[in-house]
């Protein structure tokens, strides 16, 4: 019989998965979604990478979902006259929005008057992802007197972090809208919006995006922390991108950071994925060390809807390696006797919806019959997130007659999409499924399906029938 493995991998492509051979061959080893991120390469390195995706969709005959990471409003210091400049702790540092002089060791040009505007003496500047700390003395709308309070080398156009200060900005800069209207244009699945702080940054970014493509938060601040249920709410996923949370975090509290994540999205229903280090040394190394083995484990234990690949797919040395190794650890892991008990202690209550009672009997009801596989007729896909939700046993099937749906739910945990035209009565219904779980390989003749949809078919939002059937 088929094995899925239920959680998904997010592959980011890059430099060093360039080709269609490459894609190809990450997709057989497991990966699911592949990222285009909009932070680095040009929009023809991103429109060849997505014609090659679809490609190697085409070939595989299996849906692919496509995510496009908008680079948000990521902060940075101006450029230095004379090559990287050294700071030294106890020193005093000026920063202002003088970008014509270039920097040197007692200034640089930091060009965001929303900082300046939102600053608070005692506030602590980070650069370099964490690796320098300035401490504001003294500052004006248009600089900031600051003492170094952990010095190094700072070089030209690195990320300047300001953890402990809601900044007046909107989650989407002038780059980001055009490269939305590019990705959507290509006709990707989702989108990811960096650096959000607000339920409302989510909100205007749906103005823009409308149905077209899902929407997923980053969380990688602190003030998206401290509103995380309200943007779990708005947003269509989450991500918890634990690089830049572990810069404006403390290192220490991004596990339970990412705990709290995890569980908000699994009681919401919402994917949500697990981002950034998780195969760190394999960007060099052919085999992951044992705590990156562990911390994918421990995602999945978590019951993370998607684990994430950054630069190992993208630019290091063993892309492929690393959705195998990745691949391995996540099948292993849900093996274990150990997985299921973690799983079922972690899941919560669902809603008094009619959704949420099929999702929630169809998982006690696969248990019970040790059914083959759910089936969930889904057009929208709201009702295979929802059997999501209850993380069943057997397989989630979803069938769809929206290639658009299909491939968004390559990212959402246990659900395998397959595109069906659309059924008219239970029979065709019920023959449709034990066809195509046959056809699949998720069960033989005899095997118990669960199956739900909504009367009236083709009519989205009606979830309001299960059915028992044989195959
Ligand atoms: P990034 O986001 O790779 O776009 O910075 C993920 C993270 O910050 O963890
Ligand atoms: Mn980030």
């Amino acid at each position: 019989m088929r094995k899925i493995k239920h959680a998904k991998i997010v592959a980011t492509l890059g430099p060093a998965s360039d080709e269609g051979g490459t894609i190809r061959a990450l997709f057989e080893a497991g990966a699911d979604v592949f990222r285009l991120n909009f932070s680095h390469g040009t929009r023809e390195d991103h429109k060849r990478r997505l014609d090659l995706i679809r490609n190697v969709e085409r070939e595989s005959g299996r849906p692919i979902g496509v995510l496009i990471d908008l680079q948000g409003p990521k902060l940075r210091v101006g450029t230095f006259r004379d090559g990287p400049a050294m700071l030294v702790e106890g020193k005093p540092f000026r920063l202002d929005l003088d970008t014509k002089t270039p920097g040197d060791a007692s200034r640089v040009a930091l060009p965001h008057p929303e900082i300046f505007a939102a600053l608070q003496t005692g506030a602590e500047l980070l650069l370099d992802d964490g690796r320098l700390r300035l401490r504001v003395e003294r500052f004006g709308p248009d600089f900031a007197e600051t003492r170094v309070v952990v010095g190094g080398k700072l070089s030209d156009r690195k990320g300047v972090n300001v953890p402990g200060v809601v900044l007046p900005l909107s989650a989407m800069t002038d780059k980001d809208r055009a490269d939305l209207d590019y990705g959507l244009a290509l006709g990707i699945d989702w989108v990811a919006l960096s650096f959000v702080q607000r339920a409302e940054d989510i909100a205007e970014a749906r103005e823009l995006i409308g149905s077209r493509a899902g929407i997923v938060a980053k969380l990688e601040k602190p003030a998206a922390i401290a509103s995380l249920d309200a943007i779990v709410a708005e947003a269509d996923a989450v991500m918890v991108a634990r690089g830049d949370l572990g810069v404006e975090m403390p290192a220490e509290q991004v596990p339970s950071i990412q705990k709290r994540i995890v569980s908000a999205c699994r009681r919401a229903g919402k994917p949500v994925i697990v981002a950034t280090q998780m195969l760190e040394s394999m960007i060099t190394a052919p085999v992951p060390t044992r705590a990156e083995a562990s911390d994918v484990a421990t995602a999945i234990y978590e019951g993370a809807d998607a684990v994430m690949l950054s630069a190992e797919s993208a630019s290091g040395r063993h892309p492929v390696e690393a959705v195998k190794m990745m691949s391995r650890i996540i099948t292993h892991t849900e093996s274990d006797p150990y997985y299921r008990s973690a799983i079922d202690a972690s899941r919560t209550q669902p809603r008094a919806l009619a959704a949420d009672a099929i999702g929630s009997a169809m998982r006690d009801i696969t248990g019970l019959l040790n059914a083959a596989a759910t089936v969930a007729y889904t057009s929208s896909g709201y009702s295979a997130l929802r059997m999501a939700r209850e993380r069943p046993q057997a397989p989630i099937i979803g069938m769809t007659p929206r290639l658009a749906t299909a491939r968004r739910l390559a990212l959402c945990w246990g659900v395998h999409a397959v595109l069906c035209h659309e059924v008219v009565d239970v029979p065709e219904m019920s023959e449709l499924a034990s066809r195509t779980a046959l056809k699949e390989g998720f069960g033989t003749a005899g095997q118990t399906l669960v199956i739900s949809a909504g009367m009236p078919f083709g009519a989205s939002g009606t979830t309001n029938l299960l059915r028992i059937a044989q195959i």
